[in-house]
């Protein structure tokens, strides 16, 4: 289903169908217009660059954002000129309400695209329902193709439950199917070539990824880093039918074989080479907005809200929380008090 086909409501527009709110900006001259809330920081996964193996402590349930809670936020985000929503986690897919939460995003005026990031154990479930709803896009979170090392990565046997969720979304009417490959050296960087064959048949992008220091274990500080420029370097050696084509903000390097169906992206996402581009707003699970993903420090949308913040001081947080952004993520990883432990309260 295509979205100009769903009847959009809620965020206001003034007579000639623009927001009358200001637009979210920086003093950089990037403007913010993509959204990407965590709606969980649970996970049916452990994977080991993310998750303790015993998992994240329970949380009280309203320490996390309510369902009106984040359908308030994405209200909020549209008004001030968000056209893109991702839902991430821990595992979106984890909440029964995720269907009625892509619903109501693709429903707001000025949505264009509503996406989800999940490690796609449960996606059979809820792939018509999406179809439905007008989901956009779907990013599968998937290391290796090999089963002995699925269960190395991610401390639990479900490659099988993943691929064949996989192939179920290649034939849905959802648009646009990537696979997300976080690259780690002698872990999985000889599988680079297998990844990349999906293309040749398949209409996804292979989105290969740098490893961030975002875990509690640090195997970070165990030489698994493979830097962005090694991953094409070492594709390029591979392949001489891969080729550079262009591609988009936060693909450093698009790549295609040629004649293939699908395309490859090499993401710089622990470089930081296209800090320049930012286009994005993060919210954590337990509602704190940060305009960095190296940031740690954010004001608390939920605790403004179950204090009785109006819409108002929510929007005036928003844009002046964006006004004051480091220019890059060095920046505000050094400006930040804490380390981050665990990428699933962010969502990547
Ligand atoms: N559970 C979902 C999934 O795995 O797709 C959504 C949340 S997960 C935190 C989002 C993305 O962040 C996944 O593609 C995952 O591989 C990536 N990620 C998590 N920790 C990371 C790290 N330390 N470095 C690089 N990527 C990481
Ligand atoms: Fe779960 Fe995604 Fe983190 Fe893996 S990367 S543990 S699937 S939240």
């Amino acid at each position: 289903m295509r979205m100009e086909n769903i009847n959009k409501i809620n965020a206001p527009l003034d007579s000639s169908e623009k927001s009358v709110y200001p637009k979210i900006v920086d003093k950089h001259n990037r403007s913010f217009n993509y959204l990407r809330l965590a709606v969980n920081e649970y996970c049916n996964l452990r994977c080991i660059y993310c998750m303790p193996e015993e998992g994240l402590p329970l949380r009280n349930k309203n320490e996390l954002l309510s369902k009106q809670e984040i359908k308030k936020l994405i209200n909020i985000s549209a008004q001030l000129g968000v056209s893109k929503i991702r839902f991430t986690g821990g595992e979106p897919l984890l909440r029964k309400d995720i269907n009625e939460l892509v619903k109501y995003a693709v429903s707001l005026n000025g949505i264009e695209s509503v996406n989800l990031t999940t490690n796609g154990i449960l996606l059979n479930k809820y792939l018509k329902d999406f179809e439905l709803a007008g989901l956009t896009g779907i990013n599968i979170s998937l290391d290796t193709l090999r089963p002995d090392r699925f269960i190395k990565i991610t401390r639990r046997d479900n490659l099988r439950e993943v691929l064949d969720n996989i192939q179920l979304a290649i034939k849905s009417n959802i648009a646009s199917i990537k696979i997300n490959v976080v690259v780690m050296r002698d872990f999985n960087h000889d599988e680079l070539m297998d990844f990349i064959n999906l293309t040749i048949e398949n209409d996804i992008t292979v989105r290969f990824i740098e490893l961030m220091p975002f875990d509690s274990h640090q195997i970070w500080k165990t030489g698994k880093f493979y830097k962005s420029k090694d991953i094409l370097k070492d594709i390029q050696e591979k392949s001489n039918q891969i080729k550079l084509i262009d591609g988009s903000n936060t693909e450093y390097y698009a790549l295609q074989i040629q004649g293939a169906k699908g395309k490859v992206a090499v993401i710089p996402s622990y470089t930081r080479s296209l800090c320049g581009k930012c286009n994005r707003i993060r919210i954590t699970a337990d509602g704190k907005l940060l305009n960095c993903l190296y940031s740690e420090d954010g004001f608390n949308l939920k605790t403004i809200i179950q204090n009785g913040g109006t819409d108002e001081e929510v929007r005036s947080i928003i844009l002046k929380s964006f006004v004051n952004k480091y220019k890059d993520g060095w920046l505000a990883q050094n400006s930040s008090e804490n380390q981050r432990e665990s990428m699933s309260q962010i969502g990547g």
